[in-house]
C-alpha cells in the first residue's frame, strides 16, 4: 500500500463514519422533535374537542331556556296539553334551529318529540323514546326541583338511529316543577364543526366502545371510514373514560394513510358522557423526517467532500515532497548524480531533502575526483604498458645478439670445457631473459587488448599430447606420473594453437613445479552441454603442495607468486622453482580472449600432506558441433 493511501484511507474512513453518525443523530433528533410536536398538537386538539362540546351545551341550554320560558309552555306541560305545547314549541324550535326536542310532563310522559328529517324539516314523532327513564330526565322527575342544573348525555335516538348530544333542563312554572325539556344535536352536525375547530380528525365513541361518528374518510372513495374498524373494546373505553388526561400513542392506517391517535374522556361540567379521539396524519412527520434526512445527507455529503478535499490537499503537501525524494533517489541510484530534490521547506521533510541533496553533492564531487584519479591512473597504466612494450621490444634486439654470440661461443669452445660451461650459462640466461621479455610483451598485449588471435579448429588431445611430450624429460627427472584421461574425441575448439599451447604449457608446468618428486599430474577432458553454452572443460590436477584459501583468489593476478623470490631464476620445472608470477595472468588473458573461463580449486596449502590443486579451463566449442550433439 502506498504512503498516499496509508495517509488518506484512515482519514477518509473517519470522515465517513463521522458524517454517517452525524446524519443519523441529527435526523433522529429532528424526527423526535417532530413526533413531540405531533403529540402536543394531539393534546391541544383533545382539549379543543371538549371546549367545542361545552359551547354546544351552552347553546343547548340557551335555546332550551328560551323555549321553556315561552308563555304557556309550562302550563301546557303541566296540563299535558299536547296541542297547546306543539303550537308553542314547533315554531320556536324551528326558529332556533333545534334538531331534536323532547318535552316531558312532570309525570314523566313524553308529550312532544320533534326531530329534523333528512330534508331539514322538523317532524312530530309519536314514538316513545324512553328518555324519561334515562339519567337525562329521571333525576328531575325524582327531585322535582325546577332550579336543578342541566344534565347531558350522548345517546342514540331510536327514531332515526342517529347519535345525539343531549342537554336537559327543568321547565319551571313559577316556583313549581312543570316538566323537562331535552334538546339534542346529532353527532353528524357536531363533527364537521369539530374538525374545523380543532384542525384534526375526530372520532366519537358510545358507551361500549363502539365508534358512533367520525370525520375520517377513506381517501380512495371519500366515504366515511368504517365505524366498526375504528371501534375500541369496552375495556379500553372504560380505561379512557376514567383517565384524567388524554391518552396518546397508537398509530393506525386507513387506506394507506397513517394517523396518530389520542383519546380522552368527553367531560362537560362533572359528567363524563363518552369518549372521543382525535387523529392527525403521520405523513407530515414522515415527510418532514425524509425531507430533513435528505437535506442533512446532502449537507453532510458536501461537508464530507470538503473535508476529503482538505485531507487530500494536506496529504499532497506531505506526500509530494516524499514522491520527489523517492524519484530523485531512484534517479541518483541509476547514476544521474546531478539530480537534486529541489524541496525547500522548513519541516522535517525539508531537512531530510537538504541533507539528501548535500549527500548527493559530496557523492558527485567524490565521484568526479575518483573519475579524474582513474583517468590519471589509466593514463599512467597506458604509459607503463607502452614503456614495458617498448623496452621489451628494445631488449629483444640486444638479447638476440647475446644469444647468437653466446651460441657461437658455445660452438667454438666445444673443446674447452671451462669456456663451454661459461658459454652455456650465457645461453641459458639469455633464454630465460627472452622468456621474461616475451611474458612482459604478452601481458602488455593482454592489457592493451591487442592480443592477435589466429584461430583454427583444434583437437585438444593433440595439443595436450604435444605438451606431454615436451615435458617428458622433466617428468622423468622428477619422477612424476602424467595421465591423460578423456581428452580423445572431444569436439573441436576454435583457438589460436600457439597461444593455447602457451596456456596449457604454463598450467602443466606449474602442476609439475608445485608437486614433489614421485607425485602425479592428471589431465582430464569432458564435453559439457547443459544449460550453458556447450563447451569443453579441461582440468589439470596435481597432488602437490596446494594453494591456501587466501591465496586462491589472487593466483590469476599479476606478480602473485608465493614462492621465495630468490628461487625465481631457478629451473622452470624444479620443485617450487621460481617464476615471475605472470604465467597465470597470461593464461587467463588468453583464455578470456577466446571467450572461455579459467579457475582453480584446492583444499588448502600443506607441504607435508600435499592436498594438491586442480586448474580448470573451459573453452567454447565450434558452433556446428552444437547441432551434432
Ligand atoms: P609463477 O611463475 O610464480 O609460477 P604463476 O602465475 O604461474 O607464477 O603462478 C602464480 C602462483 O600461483 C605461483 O607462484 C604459485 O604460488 C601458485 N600456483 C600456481 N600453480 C600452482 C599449483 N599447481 N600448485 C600450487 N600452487 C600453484
Amino acid at each position: 500500500m502506498s504512503i498516499r493511501l496509508k495517509v488518506i484511507l484512515p482519514y477518509l474512513l473517519l470522515t465517513l463514519v463521522v458524517a454517517i453518525i452525524g446524519v443519523y443523530v441529527v435526523t433522529r433528533l429532528v424526527s423526535n422533535t417532530l413526533s413531540e410536536r405531533l403529540t402536543n398538537q394531539l393534546l391541544e386538539a383533545g382539549r379543543a374537542v371538549s371546549d367545542q362540546f361545552v359551547r354546544t351545551e351552552v347553546s343547548h341550554v340557551e335555546r332550551a331556556r328560551t323555549i321553556a320560558y315561552t308563555t304557556g309552555l309550562a302550563q301546557a306541560l303541566q296540563n299535558a296539553d299536547r296541542e297547546a305545547a306543539l303550537a308553542i314549541v314547533e315554531p320556536a324550535a324551528a326558529g332556533l334551529g333545534v334538531e331534536n326536542l323532547i318535552l316531558i310532563t312532570p309525570e314523566g310522559k313524553e308529550l312532544v318529540h320533534l326531530i329534523r328529517d333528512a330534508g331539514g324539516v322538523l317532524q312530530v314523532v309519536d314514538k316513545d323514546t324512553g328518555v324519561a327513564n334515562s339519567p337525562l330526565v329521571a333525576p328531575y322527575l325524582q327531585s322535582r326541583d325546577e332550579q336543578e342544573a342541566p344534565h347531558r348525555s350522548l345517546g342514540e335516538n331510536r327514531v332515526d338511529g342517529k347519535y345525539y348530544y343531549y342537554t336537559s333542563i327543568p321547565v319551571p312554572f313559577g316556583s313549581e316543577f312543570a316538566g323537562v325539556i331535552v334538546i339534542g344535536t346529532s353527532t353528524n352536525t357536531i363533527l364537521p364543526f369539530l374538525k374545523s375547530a380543532v384542525l384534526a380528525d375526530v372520532i366519537i365513541y358510545s358507551g361500549d366502545g363502539q365508534a358512533v361518528g367520525t370525520t375520517l374518510v377513506a381517501s380512495s372513495d371519500g366515504s366515511q371510514a368504517s365505524l366498526d374498524f375504528l371501534s375500541i373494546t369496552s375495556d379500553e373505553y372504560g380505561r379512557v373514560i376514567s383517565s384524567e388526561d388524554i391518552v396518546t400513542g397508537q398509530n393506525f392506517e386507513i387506506d394507506t394513510r397513517w394517523y396518530r391517535l389520542a383519546r380522552g374522556p368527553l367531560q362537560i361540567a362533572n359528567d363524563r358522557i363518552g369518549v372521543f379521539a382525535v387523529a392527525l396524519p403521520l405523513n407530515f412527520v414522515i415527510q418532514s423526517t425524509v425531507d430533513n434526512r435528505t437535506t442533512y445527507v446532502i449537507l453532510f455529503t458536501l461537508v464530507t467532500l470538503v473535508v476529503i478535499g482538505i485531507g487530500y490537499g494536506i496529504s499532497r503537501m506531505i506526500i509530494n515532497p516524499l514522491d520527489s525524494l523517492v524519484s530523485t533517489s531512484q534517479s541518483i541510484a541509476s547514476g544521474n548524480l546531478s539530480e537534486r530534490t529541489g524541496i525547500r521547506s522548513n519541516d522535517e521533510i525539508g531537512a531530510l531533502a537538504s541533507t539528501f541533496d548535500s549527500m548527493t553533492e559530496s557523492l558527485q564531487n567524490r565521484t568526479h575526483e575518483l573519475e579524474r584519479t582513474n583517468e590519471i591512473l589509466e593514463k599512467m597504466d597506458r604509459t607503463k604498458s607502452n614503456f614495458i612494450q617498448i623496452s621489451a621490444h628494445e631488449l629483444r634486439t640486444p638479447l638476440t645478439l647475446i644469444m647468437g654470440y653466446s651460441q657461437m661461443l658455445e660452438h667454438k669452445a666445444k673443446d674447452d670445457p671451462e669456456t663451454l660451461k661459461l658459454a652455456r650459462g650465457i645461453v641459458e640466461g639469455s633464454e630465460r631473459m627472452t622468456d621474461i621479455v616475451n611474458s612482459m610483451l604478452d601481458v602488455s598485449r593482454i592489457d592493451n587488448k591487442t592480443l592477435n588471435l589466429r584461430k583454427t579448429s583444434l583437437q585438444m588431445d593433440l595439443v595436450l599430447q604435444k605438451i606431454q611430450k615436451s615435458f617428458a624429460p622433466a617428468l622423468k627427472e622428477r619422477n612424476i606420473e602424467f595421465n591423460l584421461d578423456g581428452v580423445k574425441g572431444l569436439p573441436l575448439v576454435p583457438a589460436d594453437p600457439e597461444l593455447l599451447q602457451k596456456v596449457f604449457h604454463q598450467i602443466i608446468m606449474n602442476a609439475i613445479k608445485y608437486t614433489p618428486d614421485g607425485g602425479a599430474v592428471t589431465v582430464r577432458g569432458r564435453y559439457v552441454n547443459g544449460v550453458e553454452e556447450p563447451h569443453v572443460e579441461i582440468s589439470v590436477q596435481d597432488n602437490g603442495i596446494g594453494i591456501s584459501p587466501e591465496m586462491l583468489p589472487t593466483v590469476f593476478s599479476k606478480f602473485s607468486q608465493t614462492g621465495d623470490i630468490m628461487l625465481h631464476s631457478s629451473g622452470k620445472t624444479k620443485f617450487k622453482g621460481g617464476g615471475m608470477g605472470l604465467g597465470l595472468v597470461i593464461a587467463r588473458g588468453i583464455i578470456e580472449a577466446h571467450g572461455g573461463n579459467i579457475w582453480a580449486e584446492s583444499p588448502g596449502y600443506d607441504e607435508d600432506k600435499n592436498p594438491g590443486s586442480t586448474f580448470f579451463i573451459s573453452l567454447p566449442v565450434e558452433k556446428k558441433v552444437e547441432g551434432e550433439s
